[in-house]
């Protein structure tokens, strides 16, 4: 079945011609994906009578720098007042890459006493009914692709190469670099049609592969040399992140993106777990191969949620509680992932 169907569309489509404040929002611990597709949408609706603006919960990894993003984007948490402000006087806003308002967290008041015209587009599962226009598919790779279709509906020659350049970005990010199974052909076929657009390739893998702090890298090879626990016989393995480790390294928001992944390039692991230290919780980011779904894990153990390979949630507990926890429960996590 389309996602984006056209009566659906043609409901809203003159509130969206005419509204001259769009309001764009990002989640928290924004990703490629998230951002990628805020910044594609508002140069989309760039016109001198709309006023477009981009809201992000919390910090923007330093890793971003190298897109221009900072006079288009306000921080909620830097910057309250201005986004509430923002939020209560837009005719539309746009929800990108989530579909559970605890992942705007305190933005969620303001969203939900708006009277804008609410627009989600996201592809995780366990999705809540969030706007008045809820397009969302687990089965698609990333926001962005979603993203880039509902603009070719709404106004294709819209479409520029830069705007090609954010979608692309969301969608290698949230593939693997269209390595992961939510990449289907479907997702090739967007990939080809972005590149009609001539857009620069290298320029995205650079930014968003080849784009970090030597202390990152520093960071990583410690977690796996002395931080790694790997259980082989029950193909997992968890790496722990502790808030003493963050500060001997200079953590900055964003550098262990990505590190979850790596023991799943042991050909044993199967299910891999990175367990984030921080001030009050414990953030768990959660990574499989093949038929463990650890979004149902997320869901009933982490109060969090994302997709079958990939999710995440958190704990209200001490790093060591959570680490105990695993131990003690790695057999009944494990049973219900492959249920
Ligand atoms: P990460 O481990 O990189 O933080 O998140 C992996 C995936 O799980 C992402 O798709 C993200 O959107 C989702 N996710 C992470 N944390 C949460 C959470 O607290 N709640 C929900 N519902 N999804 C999350
Ligand atoms: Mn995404």
């Amino acid at each position: 079945m389309e996602i984006f169907d056209i009566d659906i569309i043609d409901a809203f489509r003159d509130t969206l011609k005419q509204a001259k404040k769009i309001t764009i929002i990002g989640h928290k611990n924004v990703d490629a994906d998230s951002l990628g597709s805020s910044l594609a949408l508002a140069n989309f609706f760039k016109k001198k009578s709309v006023i477009t603006k981009i809201i992000i919960p919390d910090e923007i990894p330093q890793y971003f720098d190298w897109l221009d993003y900072k006079n288009r984007v306000i921080i909620y948490e830097k910057e309250p007042w201005e986004a509430v402000n923002i939020i209560s006087e837009s005719d539309v806003i746009f929800l990108l890459d989530f579909s559970d308002l605890r992942r705007i967290d305190d933005l969620a008041d303001s969203v939900e006493v708006s009277s804008a015209l609410k627009i989600n587009i996201d592809h995780h599962r366990d999705h809540k009914n969030i706007a008045d226009f809820c397009f969302v598919d687990h089965n698609r790779s990333s926001a962005a692709e979603l993203v880039f279709e509902f603009m070719k509906i709404i106004d294709a020659k819209n479409i520029d190469k830069e705007i090609a350049e954010y979608i692309y970005m969301g969608m290698t990010s949230d593939t693997g670099n269209f390595a992961y199974d939510s990449a289907d052909s479907r997702t090739f076929g967007v990939a080809s049609e972005l590149l009609e657009y001539k857009i620069d390739k290298s320029k995205i893998i650079n930014g968003l592969y080849n784009n970090h702090s030597a202390d990152r890298m520093r960071l990583l090879g410690h977690l796996l040399d002395k931080k790694m626990y790997f259980i082989p016989d029950k193909n997992f393995a968890f790496m722990v992140l502790s808030l003493e480790d963050q500060e001997k390294y200079n953590y900055k928001p964003g550098d262990h993106e990505n590190f979850v992944n790596f023991p799943l390039s042991i050909a044993d692991v199967k299910f891999s777990v990175l367990l984030f230290e921080q001030k009050d919780t414990v953030k768990i980011s959660l990574r499989s191969i093949g038929n463990i779904d650890v979004n149902k894990i997320s869901s009933k153990y982490f109060n969090g949620g994302g997709h079958k390979n990939a999710s995440g949630g958190r704990m209200y507990s001490s790093l060591q509680n959570a680490i105990e926890f695993f131990q003690n429960n790695i057999d009944e996590i494990l049973v219900l992932g492959k249920q």
